[in-house]
This record gives structure tokens, C-alpha cells and sequence, in this order.
């Protein structure tokens, strides 16, 4: 009865899972008649099938019996069969849909269903991993299987050359980290020839760890930049200026946002110390931008957790590994101002030529799917940004893992005490343990409390890649400490080791809770794969970074009432309800902060798709002729209307003014009537004329091919010079919403309208420098025509 009722009521999961496992059924029916086609037969399923996409069929009319090939081609070539439930990952891969399945599920193998499935309608799958050495291994694994089934399969690396990235990308699918697929697409939109881009038009990605891909990583948008040179002498002085200012009194820095400002007492300083009135006038954005990157410098990097000093050079440091990351610099003068701070010579500047974010550069794809292990707490976002849903899918083997309620102390010292003896316990009777950090810095403090005991473990702290897995792989060996941060070796199973099943297992054990459950249950994820045993307990305090950041008052007066036990373990019923509620305020504060920097790009995003298209039809030289005749059009239309300004009396319109721009478009055009004229219908009239008789010589010229593709690389120089420019006021508006914080508009939509104004602005100046360039070949060619 209860059953019936609970399907009445529609739980809306269930109903969808037995959809899915109706599917199932008949993909299994197939299985006999497929295990009796000969390995040839098998491949010619691929020819059947683009065959009935071109007649008509859809995906979905085909994605029973190509799951069937799919899993019949597997077992032979890696001898692996896809369980039930994989199928069904592959299934909502397939929709566009986010398959929640836990860790050792499978995630690799469920990719190769819906991968080839897509692939099948020939327009390039993406596959994405998160990093290079897993595109690697799947492109061997997976992709096997595929060319088994006669596609093509292609990997994208950083360091190929443009011609293995085209073969790459002409490949049915293709593997490889997503940073590196935004980065292909900015450079493909800064290309001055149409054989020099790498990539087609999107079609289908799954995102393997999307959580990770496009939740963690996507704080950071990618840029690519080129050199310009910095003011050296304002760099030092402003970091001078910025060390004797203190906090609260001269700036305020939010913990929560992580942002900083200055009061108005460090804005009068700073006005005072340059001998100037106001520092918010336009004529002084310059110097807010140096000193203001000069206290984020000076207040939210520190050295050697940030950043590390060597040899002169500011190496910045990746706070969940502990590597350096070579070659990675702080754009927009940040890394600038840091170097300033330690008196060190400074380098250029990069300054940026194309950006886009993560999010922004997945949303180009008309279809985008992802697998994890961890989304369902951030279905909202995967909903709102990129319309995916989660499914959570069921578990191979039932989950044996037991996770055990936190144990909560009052300081940081009782809680790596009591993580330490419990450590030595487990380790007594040989019981693997892995330690999650949030930071290479707790690892370290972790690291000092065990070596209190004696014990032997492993720090997997500014390890290489290939280290990690092989650390992490080894985690559930009998005997074995490791201490890792959450990000460490992600991705990698841990196999128990002989015996360890009996002793319970691998044993986790969290050292904080972290910025969202999310990140909490990716850890307990590391232990209890395919039906294993395995146990996770957090040991947390009220000293925590995260009770710091989020609730550090209440803390103050919880600390008040506490009931302890000898170790320092708070008794107080309901402690735990006070963290849970902390943890949803930080949760809620990250999906604020996405949110808002995403929404801040959404300004940029549409005007950036303008521009790519505008480029890349000029690139392609798509109807380069009526392009360049719409770009000078609207440029004398919006002349004259600016010189014939209602606001002006016609007497004052600065006709000749007027003249001098027009003429500069219109080669050869007698405009010099214009010139003391009042009446607009005349000077359009006059205009248009000449714009006939310019346009009808335009045709003529351009009849010869040799001559138009003279245009593209001329008119495309133009787009880019005056994009750059833009791309920079940009940024400078940007980081002075902030600032203009204190009028009454809301900050977000004054973005968007002074951002749409300097964009019309640019448009034009667009338009302008087309006309410009054109004019001045057809008065070269006219000049040939008329020597010779
Ligand atoms: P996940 O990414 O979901 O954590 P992996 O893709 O790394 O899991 O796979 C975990 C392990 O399970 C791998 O060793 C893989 O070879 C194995 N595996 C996955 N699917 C199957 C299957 N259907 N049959 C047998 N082994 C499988």
C-alpha cells in the first residue's frame, strides 16, 4: 500500500528510475544477439546507425541498441560489461543531465555509452577530465573501445601544435581538460586566418568531475594575455604607501567575500600622500587601480601560503596541492603589486586579449552533460546556469560504509589530539586511514600532531600528479596513514588491501568541515567503493576556519555555556546544528559569489558573441561586401544624427566637422555642400547619393577575388584593436562598481548600462576604423586603375 502510494504521490525520482529501468531490460534482451555477431558485424552497427540518423531517426530512437553495441564491444576489448546502473548513468549523459554516481561506480566506462551515442551524428563529442593524465588514460581505455566500433578518437593537450589539435578536434571525440577547450576557443577568435583555428562548432561535452570543472575551478576565468609594460616607480611607492595602513582604520577587509575596500580615512590618506583632491575623479583611476591592487596584495596574499618567494620571483602557490604553479601569474597588476610588496624587480604585465569564464565557455555547447559523485547539494546552480538536473543514480552494490556523527571540541589543539589518538588506535590494529585537509597547511599541522605518536605516514603535500594517484592508490593498504587535501589525486580508486576488509575497511577521517557538504561527501566518497566496507568520521572545533569566517561571534558566546569532557569534547546537545547552519551560510555565500561574477559576465558574454560573430564572418569572408556597406552606413547615419543633435540649434551643427568624418569612409565623395547646411533631410540626402555612387564602385572593385581578400586581415585588425581597448575600460569599470557602491543605483545594473554604452561606443569606433580601412584600399586600387 505504501508503495502504491508513494508512486501516486510521484516521487518524482523513482518515477524517472523505472523509466530508466524499463530501458534496461530491453538493452539486456539484446545481449544474446549480440554476443553472436561477429566482431566485423558489431563495428558495421556503427554504419547502420549514421545511416538511420540520415533518414530521419533521432538519438533516442537509436540509444537501446547502440547501448547494446556499445556494451557488447567493451566486453571484448577491455573485458569489462557494463553494470545496469552504468547504463543508466549513460542514459542521462545522453539527455544532458548530471549522473550522480558515487566513487568506483564506474564514471570512465559510463562515459563511453553516451559519448559514442552522440558521436554518432558526426559533429565531435567532448569528453572532459580534470586533468591531463586522466584524458590520457581514458582516451586509451575508452577510446579503444571506440575505434574497436570504427570512430575516431582524438586528444587535445596543451603542448600539440596546431595541426595535432585540428586532428584532434576532427576526431568523433575528443579528450581533454576544459581549460585547455576555453583556451582553443579564445584563440580560434583571435586567428587572422580561417585554416588557423582548431575547433568546430559545438555539439556535446561530458564533464567528468563537473562539480570540481564547474563549480570549484570556475572561480578563475581563463585569460589570455600579452605583455605591456607597468608604471615601476607607482608600483613601489603605493606598496609603500599601503604597509603603514591598518585595519578597520584605513581599510576594511570582509573575511566572508574575501574582499577589501578602503575607508574614508585611507582614501583621505592616499589623497594627502599624492597631493591630490579627489581620488574617485576619472583623471585618477590609474592610481585607485595601483593602490588598490596594492592593499589586496598586501592584505589577502600571504607569503609563503600564497605565494612562495624564489629567486627573485613570486611563484603563486595552489592552496589544495601545495604546488607551485609555474607559470601562472595574477593578471590586471595584481601579481605586479605583490612583487612590489617584496621589493622585488617587477615584471610586465599581462594584460588581456580574450578571456572568457568556464561557465560562459561550457554554456557554448547546445548540449552539455557531466558525472560526479557529488552534485545533488548543488542542483540549483546546475539547474539555473547550465539547465542540467541531477540524477542520483543507484549504487552497484549497496553502500556499506558507515558515517559516523562529528566529534566536536572546543579548540583546534583537542581536536589534532583526539585525530592523532585515534589515528594510533586504528593504526594499532593496521586499519588504513586517509586524512582530509582542506589546506597543504593543515596537512603540515596534521602532520606535527602524528609525529607526536611516532607514526609513520605519508603527506601528499606539492606532490606531482602522477605521485598522487600512486600515493593515493595505495591508501588502503593495510597499515597505511595518508594525509592528503580533498582535491589530492581525485578521480583515483582506493583498492582495499589484503585483510583490510575485515579490519573494517578504509577509514576516513575529516579534519574540517569544508565550504559545502558537497566537498564533505566527496571525502567520505574516498572510502566504501563498490560495496566495500569503510567508515568516516569528521573531527571538527569551534576554532574552525569556517566557524571564523561565518560565525565567529556566536562562537564567542557558545563558548560561554560549554559542557567538556576531559579531552575538550563539547557535550552541549545541538552543537551539531550549530555547524550544519554554518555550513549553509558559507554554502549559500560561494553560490552568492558565483552568482554575482557570473552575472557581472553575462554583460561581457553577450557582447563578447557579438563581436566573435562579427569576426568570424569576417574571418570566413561570409558576405564581406553587404558587411562592410552595413558598418559604413551606420556610421554616417549615427554622424549625422550626432551633428544634427536635437539639443543643438542648427545654426551651431558643426557641419564641416561633420564632413571631415564622413569623407574619411567615402573616398573620392564631393561632400563639401554639406558644409553651413541646416536642414538634416538635405545632408542625407547629399550623403546617401554619395554612398550609392561609393557603394556601386565597391561592388565593382570586389568583383575580383584577388582584391577582397585583401579586406578580412584589415577590417579584422580593426575589430581586435578596438575589442582590446574595450576589453580593458572594461575591466577598469569593473573595479569601480565596487567603489560607487556608495550611490543609490544598484551596482550590478549600473554595470550593465555603462558597459552597453561603452560597447555601442566601440561599436562604433568599429564601424568607423571598417569604413576607414576600406576607403583607403579602394582609393589605392582606384589610384592603380587610374595610373594605368
Ligand atoms: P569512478 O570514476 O566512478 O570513481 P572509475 O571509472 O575510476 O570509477 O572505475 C573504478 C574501477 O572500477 C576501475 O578499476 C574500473 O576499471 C572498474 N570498473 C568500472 N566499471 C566496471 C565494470 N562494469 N566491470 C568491472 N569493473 C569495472
Amino acid at each position: 500500500m505504501l508503495g502504491f502510494m508513494k508512486k501516486l504521490t510521484g516521487d518524482k525520482q523513482t518515477k524517472q528510475l523505472n523509466t530508466y529501468y524499463k530501458k534496461v531490460q530491453q538493452i539486456n534482451k539484446l545481449e544474446p544477439e549480440m554476443e553472436k555477431l561477429t566482431d566485423e558485424q558489431l563495428k558495421a552497427k556503427t554504419t547502420y546507425f549514421k545511416e538511420q540518423l540520415e533518414k530521419g531517426k533521432t538519438i533516442q530512437d537509436l540509444q537501446i541498441e547502440a547501448f547494446a553495441v556499445v556494451r557488447e564491444a567493451a566486453k571484448r576489448v577491455v573485458g569489462m560489461r557494463h553494470f545496469d546502473v552504468q547504463l543508466i548513468g549513460g542514459m542521462v549523459l545522453s539527455e544532458g543531465n548530471i549522473a550522480e554516481m558515487p566513487t568506483g561506480e564506474g564514471k570512465t566506462l559510463v562515459a563511453s555509452l553516451s559519448s559514442y551515442l552522440r558521436a554518432l551524428e558526426g559533429k565531435g563529442v567532448h569528453v572532459i577530465t580534470v586533468n591531463d593524465y586522466l584524458a590520457s588514460r581514458d582516451r586509451e581505455l575508452i577510446g579503444g573501445i571506440h575505434e574497436f566500433l570504427g570512430l575516431t578518437v582524438g586528444l587535445n593537450l596543451p603542448m600539440m601544435d596546431q595541426n595535432q589539435k585540428k586532428a584532434a578536434y576532427q576526431a568523433d571525440i575528443t579528450y581533454g581538460v576544459g581549460n585547455e577547450f576555453g583556451f582553443d576557443h579564445l584563440r580560434d577568435h583571435m586567428a587572422y586566418d580561417p585554416n588557423q583555428r582548431v575547433q568546430r562548432p559545438y555539439h556535446y561535452a561530458i564533464i567528468d568531475e563537473a562539480d570540481s570543472v564547474l563549480v570549484d575551478e570556475a572561480k578563475t576565468p581563463l585569460i589570455i594575455a600579452g605583455k605591456t609594460g607597468v608604471s615601476n616607480e607607482l608600483s613601489y611607492l603605493c606598496a609603500r604607501v599601503i604597509k603603514t595602513f591598518k585595519e578597520d582604520e584605513d581599510f576594511v577587509f570582509d573575511p566572508e567575500t574575501k574582499s577589501t575596500n578602503f575607508t574614508d580615512d585611507g582614501i583621505a590618506k592616499i589623497e594627502r600622500g599624492f597631493d591630490i583632491d579627489n581620488l574617485y575623479d576619472l583623471e585618477h583611476q590609474t592610481l585607485y587601480h595601483y593602490v588598490i591592487q596594492a592593499l589586496r596584495a598586501h592584505i589577502m596574499f600571504e607569503r609563503d601560503v600564497d605565494y612562495i618567494v624564489k629567486e627573485g620571483k613570486v611563484l603563486l602557490v595552489d592552496a589544495f596541492t601545495g604546488r607551485t604553479m609555474e607559470g601562472r601569474s595574477l593578471s590586471n597588476g595584481l601579481h605586479q603589486a605583490i612583487e612590489a610588496k617584496e621589493g622585488l624587480e617587477l615584471t610586465e604585465e599581462n594584460k588581456t586579449q580574450a578571456s572568457i569564464t568556464i561557465q560562459n565557455y561550457f554554456r557554448l555547447y547546445p548540449v552539455l552533460s557531466g558525472m560526479t559523485g557529488t552534485a545533488k547539494t548543488e542542483e540549483k546552480e546546475f539547474q539555473e546556469i547550465y539547465s542540467m538536473n541531477v540524477i542520483q543514480i543507484p549504487t552497484n552494490r549497496p553502500i556499506m560504509r558507515k558515517d559516523l556523527p562529528d566529534q566536536i571540541f572546543d579548540t583546534i589543539d583537542h581536536k589534532y589530539k583526539a585525530v592523532a589518538k585515534k589515528v594510533k588506535e586504528l593504526n594499532a590494529k593496521g586499519q588504513p586511514v586517509l586524512i582530509g585537509t582542506t589546506s597543504i597547511l593543515q596537512s603540515e599541522k596534521v602532520a606535527d600532531y602524528l609525529r607526536e605518536h611516532h607514526l609513520t605516514f605519508e603527506v601528499l603535500n606539492a606532490k606531482t600528479v602522477e605521485q598522487e594517484v600512486q600515493l593515493i592508490s595505495i591508501a588502503g593498504q593495510k597499515g597505511r596513514i595518508t594525509v592528503a587535501t580533498n582535491m589530492a589525486g581525485r578521480g583515483t580508486d582506493i583498492m582495499l588491501g589484503e585483510g583490510v576488509a575485515e579490519l573494517g575497511g578504509l577509514y576516513v577521517i575529516g579534519t574540517e568541515r569544508n565550504e559545502s557538504r558537497r566537498i564533505d561527501n566527496q571525502l567520505k566518497g574516498r572510502s566504501g567503493r563498490q560495496g566495500d566496507p569503510g567508515v568516516s568520521e569528521f573531527f571538527i572545533s569551534l576554532e574552525d576556519d569556517l566557524i571564523r569566517r561565518f560565525a565567529r561571534e556566536e562562537a564567542e558566546k557558545l563558548k560561554k555555556k560549554l559542557k567538556l569532557d576531559a579531552e575538550g569534547r563539547i557535550l552541549n546537545d545541538k552543537i551539531i546544528e550549530f555547524f550544519d547552519r554554518t555550513q549553509r551560510i558559507c554554502e549559500g555565500s560561494g553560490y552568492a559569489i558565483r552568482e554575482y561574477n557570473i552575472k557581472l559576465d553575462d554583460v561581457l558574454n553577450m557582447q563578447r558573441s557579438t563581436v566573435y560573430e562579427l569576426r568570424t564572418r569576417i574571418l570566413e569572408g561570409r558576405d564581406l561586401v553587404p558587411l562592410i556597406k552595413t558598418a559604413v552606413e551606420s556610421f554616417v547615419k549615427s554622424e549625422i544624427e550626432m551633428t544634427c543633435s536635437e539639443e543643438i540649434i542648427p545654426e551651431k551643427w558643426d557641419t564641416k566637422q561633420l564632413v571631415g568624418n564622413l569623407s574619411e569612409v567615402l573616398p573620392g565623395g564631393e561632400l563639401s555642400e554639406i558644409v553651413g547646411l541646416m536642414d538634416q533631410n538635405k545632408i542625407s540626402g547629399i550623403v546617401t547619393a554619395e554612398l550609392e555612387d561609393y557603394f556601386t564602385r565597391l561592388d565593382k572593385i570586389t568583383e575580383n577575388p584577388q582584391v577582397l581578400a585583401a579586406f578580412p586581415r584589415y577590417i579584422l585588425s580593426a575589430v581586435d584593436h578596438h575589442w582590446l581597448a574595450h576589453l580593458e575600460a572594461m575591466e577598469r569599470l569593473k573595479e569601480g562598481i565596487g567603489l560607487r557602491s556608495y550611490s543609490q543605483e544598484d551596482p550590478m545594473r549600473q554595470y550593465g548600462r555603462e558597459g552597453y554604452a561603452l560597447f555601442t561606443d566601440m561599436y562604433h569606433k568599429i564601424e568607423r576604423e571598417i569604413g576607414r580601412q576600406c576607403a583607403g584600399i579602394v582609393r589605392a586600387i582606384e589610384n592603380q586603375i587610374g595610373r594605368a
